[in-house]
């Protein structure tokens, strides 16, 4: 193996996230609200196998475990199973995860695992049929709850729900959350509205602290888990009456970067060291052919020596990202 990928700050990187495509079919408000719009620029094309499996081989010889195969909705890529396959064959990645709004589960899931996928997150930001349509304004909740279910048939032992925050939309809706997930195997994952670049004042309207939820998991008798080296930020409460999870990601909280394991590849083949905060190191050039393996590794590691302790959306700062979709949330 060579050299584990480490930054400055003694922080080593166990975890890519690798955005297959900006491409997305929901217009969920603080993502996408107008819908995708393709960039028009020249030389647009998303990662291709080859680039995929070039750059995934030098993480995983630098100590990367897990790759998150994300978007844009990845998906909507015709060759999402080659994708998952070329990720999950490359020596070294033993947690191939992808995050996704659920909306080809149902009939694809099978294929997925078949194909080496051993995590999935799903999105879903209100068990509200009329809610999860005002946010995503798409009319898809049945269909995305029927792709959890088939996960747990074809043999997912557990799957992860993302659910964006927000003040008086989803906040309040805390109770019936837990009921769902009482005797189901899921882990919920509260996620902190963040700001970006493109967002008007949704954020001011909608931001609410993950503090409130964690008070009453810490007063109903919820126990925080340790982290393992490769995990998320999430910080994990478990209940012994409850076979499902909770987990609170509270980027603004002071030390969220402390602990950052991650490092992030666009649709259009950049480097990102973080979510926010820079335009992206061009990859592509290197990933034209395997005896590029060893130039790739130099220049990611050169730039993961600028790596900053920690992004400034404490400052209202979100970088050059416009919307999550854009590097893959
Ligand atoms: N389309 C897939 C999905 O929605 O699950 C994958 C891509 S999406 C950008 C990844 C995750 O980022 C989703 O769980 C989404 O809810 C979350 N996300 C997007 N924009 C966000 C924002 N402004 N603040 C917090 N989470 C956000
Ligand atoms: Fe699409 Fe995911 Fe963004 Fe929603 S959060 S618009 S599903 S990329």
């Amino acid at each position: 193996m060579a050299q584990q990928f480490e930054d400055k700050f003694n922080r080593k990187f166990y975890y890519l996230r690798l955005s297959v495509t900006d491409v997305c079919n929901f217009k969920c408000t603080y993502c996408l609200p107008d819908g995708y719009k393709p960039s028009g620029k020249k030389n647009s094309s998303f990662i291709s196998l080859d680039e995929i499996r070039r750059v995934v081989t030098a993480f995983a010889d630098c100590g990367t475990t897990k790759v998150r195969i994300t978007g844009g909705e990845p998906s909507l890529r015709k060759d999402f199973n080659q994708i998952i396959e070329t990720v999950a064959q490359t020596p070294g990645i033993r947690k191939v995860a992808t995050t996704t709004n659920g909306y080809r589960m149902e009939k694809q899931v099978a294929d997925w695992k078949a194909a080496g996928l051993t995590h999935i997150n799903v999105s879903v930001d209100s068990l509200d049929p009329r809610l999860f349509h005002q946010i995503t304004g798409e009319n898809k909740f049945h269909q995305v709850m029927a792709g959890i279910e088939r996960a747990f048939e074809v043999g997912y032992e557990q799957v992860k729900v993302n659910v964006v925050l927000m003040k008086d939309l989803n906040h309040h809706q805390l109770p019936q959350f837990l009921e769902w997930i009482k005797d189901k195997p899921i882990q919920l994952r509260f996620i902190e509205l963040m700001q970006t670049g493109e967002m008007d004042d949704l954020f001011d309207r909608h931001h609410v602290s993950g503090v409130a939820i964690r008070n009453h998991l810490i007063a109903n008798g919820w126990l925080l888990k340790v982290r393992a080296a490769n995990d998320g930020p999430a910080q994990v409460f478990v209940h012994p009456d409850y076979q499902g999870e909770i987990g609170l990601i509270m980027p603004y909280e002071k030390h969220f970067c402390d602990s950052c394991n991650r490092l992030r590849i666009s649709a259009l083949g950049k480097l990102h060291l973080c979510l926010f905060g820079e335009q992206g190191l061009e990859l592509r050039d290197l990933l034209q052919q395997d005896e590029q393996h060893g130039e790739l590794i130099a220049r990611i590691e050169q730039q993961l020596q600028t790596k900053r302790v920690s992004h400034f959306l404490h400052d209202g700062d979100s970088g050059m990202t416009p919307h999550l979709a854009s590097i893959g949330g």
